[in-house]
C-alpha cells in the first residue's frame, strides 16, 4: 500500500516535470514562430496515424489526405464532389463486395461545345506501408510485393466494375521524427528501387500510380498540422464506363444535388446503410451525422 502511494507521488512529480518541459519548449518555439507555437502540444503527441491499428488504416490515411488541400492535387485542381469509402453494392446488392476508397468527380476546366463542363470520375485504391524513423520499411520485401499484387487485383476489380479512371494511391506512413534525424537521407533513397519496380509494373496497365508520404510533426497537434510529401509520376487512361459504375455515380450525383448546401465530403454509413455528408477528422474516421457513430 505504502509502495503504491510512493509510486503514485513519483508519477505525479514526473508528469509535472514533463508539463514544465513542454511549456519551456513552447516558449522557445514561440520566439522563432508564434504560429508554430499555437500548434505545439508536446508530450501529448501520439503519432496517431502511424500507430493506427485496425483494418481501416487505409481509410484513416485517405481522410487525412482529404483533410489537407491534397485532395485538390489528386483532382488536378478542381472537382465537383469527393466521396470516401463507397461500397460497390451501393445500388446493386449483387455487385462484388468491396469499397471504392476514394472517388472524385473531377471537373475539366474548359467546357465542351454544348457549354457543359465535362466530368471525369477518378477512383483511388489505397495501400499503406509503414516506414520507421530510421527509414526502414516495417514489412518484408516479400510481404510488400504480395500487398502490391493484391492491390493490382483490386484495381482490376474496379476496372471490371466499369470505373472510368483508376489509380493506386501508394501511401507510406512515416514515423514522426524521421526528418529530424540528420543521419537520415532522402526518404526516396531508401525505397526508390521498390517504387521503380512498381512503376514498371503499372506502366503496362491502364492504371495510374501515386506515391504519398505522410509524416506528422513530432510534438505538434495532428489535427491542425502535419507533414506531407507526394509524388505523381504516372497518369491513368480514361476507360469506357460500364452500367454498374454509371448507376453508382448517378446515385451519388443525385445525393450531391439534394445535399448541395450541407458542405463536407460524401461517404457511406454502414450502420444507417445510406450515403451521408461528413467532415474529415485527421487520423480518425469521421462520425455519421445521423447516428453519431463512427461510419464503419
Ligand atoms: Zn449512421
Amino acid at each position: 500500500m505504502i509502495k503504491k502511494i510512493i509510486l503514485e507521488k513519483i508519477l505525479i512529480v514526473l508528469e509535472k516535470i514533463i508539463c514544465y518541459l513542454d511549456e519551456l519548449t513552447k516558449k522557445y518555439i514561440a520566439k522563432r514562430s508564434p504560429i508554430a507555437a499555437i500548434h505545439y502540444i508536446g508530450s501529448k503527441f501520439q503519432d496517431k496515424l502511424y500507430n493506427f491499428s485496425g483494418q481501416h488504416r487505409e481509410l484513416a490515411a485517405i481522410w487525412k489526405i482529404c483533410k489537407g488541400h491534397h485532395v485538390y492535387d489528386l483532382a488536378n485542381g478542381t472537382f465537383k464532389w469527393v466521396a470516401v469509402g463507397i461500397p460497390l453494392t451501393l445500388v446493386d446488392k449483387s455487385a462484388p463486395k468491396g469499397d471504392i476508397d476514394l472517388l472524385i468527380a473531377v471537373t475539366k476546366i474548359i467546357p465542351n461545345k454544348q457549354g457543359v463542363i465535362p466530368l471525369v470520375y477518378r477512383v483511388f485504391e489505397t495501400k499503406t506501408s509503414k516506414i520507421d524513423n530510421t527509414g526502414k520499411i516495417q514489412t518484408s520485401p516479400i510481404t510488400e510485393r504480395k500487398k502490391f499484387q493484391k492491390a493490382l487485383e483490386q484495381l482490376q476489380k474496379l476496372k471490371d466494375f466499369g470505373a472510368q479512371q483508376i489509380f493506386l494511391l501508394d501511401t507510406y506512413l512515416v514515423q514522426a521524427g524521421y526528418h529530424e534525424n540528420k543521419k537520415n537521407k532522402s526518404i526516396y533513397a531508401s525505397i526508390y528501387p521498390e517504387i521503380i519496380q512498381k512503376f514498371e509494373d503499372i506502366e503496362k496497365t491502364d492504371f495510374g500510380y501515386i506515391t504519398y508520404f505522410l509524416e506528422s510533426l513530432k510534438g505538434y497537434n495532428e489535427e491542425t498540422s502535419g507533414g506531407f510529401e507526394y509524388w505523381i509520376p504516372y497518369g491513368a487512361n480514361i476507360l469506357p464506363t460500364k452500367n454498374a459504375f454509371d448507376a453508382l455515380v448517378s446515385k451519388i450525383e443525385e445525393f450531391s444535388k439534394n445535399n448541395e448546401n450541407s458542405g463536407g465530403f460524401i461517404s457511406y454509413c454502414y450502420k444507417c446503410r445510406r450515403l451521408i455528408k461528413c467532415f474529415p477528422k485527421a487520423n480518425n474516421l469521421p462520425d455519421c451525422p445521423i447516428c453519431n457513430k463512427k461510419i464503419i
